[in-house]
């Protein structure tokens, strides 16, 4: 549309009071701005309004200065709390009427639908347009949606329902909000980094930050932290290509600086990049887990067809178990306790035998609250891998061996049981990960 500017930033407000109460969440804005992003809007505010006149025209009054698109979500249906379309007649100064094609296709759905006796009058607020708007079909519900252009700005009503709202919305976002956008959507890199804290990453990359600001294409990046695991979020807006290749120079710029800490620059989780590195090279893992309970496991397993390098896994609670099922010497766990640098190594090596994997992990710590001791306090966690792999990585059961390794590492995590067991799980993770990565050469004692 020439001449008329193009829109790039929006508002969201959601409408109901059941989005006010610790029982409902609003996600339709989360949709929404998936959306808009497609078409590179950027939300710079959302808002949440009961199902109150006064309030809601005073979000949408605050808003309608600020953005080029507000979005409303919810409160068009048929009942006296649903108030959305009075609050935006009342504040855009437009006289509302009713549309009586509306009505009749209203009239012709209550039919459709059986319901007893003739549609309650009630249900004509529904019908309820403000001049100007133009009127958005809902093949899924009563209420449809409408589309107000005020000045050179949109305002747009939606359904509430997510299930009306989606194909509404993504009409739009393929029609008319396409032909009022700039094209340049926003494009998304996640880049994946274990065993580094949140502040040594945004330390080392901030020269980074700087650069990407300035450059032709600016690159926005987001850090998010969440035990043992951090990610980086790069965007860029610009047509999809151009975006796409400057992301590509940042991630490859972050992968430099970072080194072998990144994990994955393709959206894949840990436990996915371990089981490509295992199938990559014909490698099969055994796990003995302690205080994670099986969490390695279960994670592992989360990935589709992890039956091709995991055939089993136990979980040693106990010293007996840890005896019986992989052979962990007493004498060892009397001498070293159960939390121990030996007992790890003997679990690793005890289940990779037994698995008659290539890959063994041990586990075992104190998830706490309690069990800590000034020595090993709560969160300790040791962690073992055993490796015995032939270079080249030959099926399982070679019989040329070539020598393995094995690592041991003692960790201290912070934080509440679950939290001491997940990051032991990324920890874990990373371990195999990392010694895969080094391709049976040797390794560290
Ligand atoms: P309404 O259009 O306000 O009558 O909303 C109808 C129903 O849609 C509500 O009862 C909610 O279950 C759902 N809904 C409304 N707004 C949202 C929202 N922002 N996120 C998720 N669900 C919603
Ligand atoms: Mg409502």
């Amino acid at each position: 549309m020439a001449g008329v500017k193009p829109l790039e930033r929006a508002a969201i407000v959601a409408v109901g009071s059941e989005l006010l109460t610790p029982s409902k969440i609003d996600t339709n804005s989360l949709f929404i701005t998936e959306q808009l992003n497609l078409l590179g809007i950027d939300v710079t505010s959302k808002a949440v309004s009961g199902d109150d006149r006064t309030e809601l025209a005073h979000i949408i009054r605050h808003v309608l200065g600020r953005v080029d698109l507000v979005v409303l979500s919810g409160g068009l249906g048929p009942t006296d709390d649903d108030v959305t379309r009075e609050a935006v007649a009342s504040v855009l100064g437009l006289p509302l009427a009713e549309d009586p094609d509306i009505t009749t296709r209203l009239r012709a759905r209550f039919v459709a639908r059986g319901y007893p006796g003739p549609m309650p009058e009630i249900n004509r607020r529904q019908a309820m347009v403000p001049a100007g708007a133009r009127v958005i079909e809902n093949a899924r519900g009563s209420a449809p949606g409408l589309w107000i252009d005020h000045e050179d700005r949109v305002v747009l009503l939606l359904p509430g329902p997510p299930r009306e709202l989606r194909p509404m919305l993504t009409e739009l976002v393929e029609g008319s909000l396409r032909a009022r956008s700039e094209g340049k959507p926003v494009v998304r890199r996640v880049v994946r980094v274990a065993g580094l804290i949140e502040s040594h990453v945004d330390e080392a990359l901030a020269p980074l930050y700087r650069e990407w600001e300035r450059q032709p294409i600016p690159i926005a990046a987001t850090i998010l932290a969440a035990f043992g695991s951090i990610e980086l979020h790069v965007s860029a807006k610009a047509v999809p290509a151009r975006a796409g290749e400057a992301l590509d120079a940042a991630v490859a710029q972050v992968v430099a600086t970072l080194g072998d800490v990144v994990y994955s620059t393709d959206g894949r989780l840990l436990e996915k990049v371990v089981g490509d590195l295992l199938v990559e090279r014909g490698l099969h893992i055994g796990i003995a887990e302690s205080c994670t309970g099986g969490l390695v496991t279960s994670r592992l397993t989360d990935v589709p067809g992890s039956s091709r390098y995991l055939d089993r896994a136990v979980v040693v609670y106990a010293n007996d178990a840890k005896t019986e099922l992989l052979g962990v010497p007493e004498a060892l766990l009397i001498e070293h306790g159960a939390v121990s640098e030996p007992v790890a190594l003997a679990m690793a090596d005890g289940i990779r035998i037994r698995a008659r994997a290539e890959v063994g992990v041990g586990v075992t710590g104190i998830a706490g609250p309690s069990g800590g001791s000034p020595e090993k306090p709560v969160g300790t966690v040791v962690i073992a891998v055993s490796t015995d792999v032939v270079s080249g990585f030959p099926g399982r059961r070679s019989a040329k061996r070539e020598g393995g390794s094995r690592t041991v590492r003692t960790f201290r995590f912070h934080g509440e049981r679950e939290h001491v067991k997940l990051q032991a799980s990324n920890a874990a993770l990373d371990m195999v990960r990392r010694q895969l990565m080094e391709k049976g050469s040797g390794g560290r004692g």
